[in-house]
């Protein structure tokens, strides 16, 4: 039976050159469910996420993906385990159209064009905006489809989990709650995020579980409502008491 944690992190140090960043990070995200990062800025989220996709080395520690141990994997070999990596600013071909876009998310799978079809018009049917933008190029993308653009071609990879940085970063209001709805509909069809948000009311409010992370460690843990009910929590990242 597949293991009910898709990723574990135990005791995970990283960190660029001689710079130490991430101390003993104990991390644990469920099948099925929304997890999310919180933590103010330079607490080493964008961090954590990088070593959990294989783009910085874990220098101590263990990484699990679905209890088999792959610690040391390539970015590559880590996306093959359905770990996919949504990054902070998007990272789109911007000369490329909305569509070629979408389709490098499926570029490595080995995957039937009957599937990849599907998985395109399931990603369409979570955001139609994408597919009256198909032909245009991702560059002309407003900030917003962009990050619809960003998920999408991180779907097409059909991930077991998606994980993505900074949602909201950028974009109005109106905007993060449709994200955020699509979010809540992807994980109701079965897809498990591991989300690093910045604004913590829309984090906790969406997440299952969140951890909050603090000068490179993991300082606190719970269930989304009990942490926004935490007195140091709300003190701290929510501004009330
Ligand atoms: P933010 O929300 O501001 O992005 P964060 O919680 O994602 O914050 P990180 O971006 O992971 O934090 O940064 C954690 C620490 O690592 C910071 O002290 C930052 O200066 C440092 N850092 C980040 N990227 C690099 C890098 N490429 N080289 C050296 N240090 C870095």
């Amino acid at each position: 039976m597949a293991s009910e944690l898709i990723l574990e992190a135990k005791g995970l140090d990283a960190g660029y050159g001689e710079i130490q960043v991430l101390w003993g990070i104990d991390l644990a995200v469920r099948r099925g469910e929304i997890t999310a990062l919180i933590g103010s800025n330079g607490a080493g989220k964008t961090t954590l996420m990088r070593a959990l996709s294989g783009l910085i080395p874990v220098r101590a520690g263990r990484y699990l993906s679905e209890a088999e141990d792959i610690t040391g994997s390539t970015a590559a070999q880590i996306l093959t385990h359905g770990i996919v990596h949504v990054p902070e600013g998007r990272r789109l071909f911007g000369a490329m159209s909305v569509e070629e876009n979408l389709m490098m998310g499926a570029y490595l799978r080995k995957a039937s064009r009957a599937e990849i079809k599907r998985d395109l018009d399931r990603v369409y049917a979570t955001f139609p905006k994408l597919r009256e933008r198909g032909n245009q190029q991702a560059a002309t993308l407003s900030g917003g489809e962009q990050q619809m653009c960003a998920i999408g071609r991180g779907l097409m990879s059909a991930p077991k989990l998606l994980m993505i940085d900074e949602l909201s970063l950028g974009l109005s209001p109106l905007l993060v709650e449709q994200l955020v709805d699509a979010l809540r509909v992807l994980n109701a069809g079965g897809t498990s995020i591991l989300l690093v948000e910045q604004d913590v009311t829309i984090a906790l409010d969406l997440c299952h579980r969140a951890f909050v992370m603090d000068m490179g460690r993991i300082v606190r843990e719970g269930s989304g409502e009990d942490l926004l009910a935490d007195p140091i929590v709300r003190d701290a990242y929510l501004g009330v008491l």
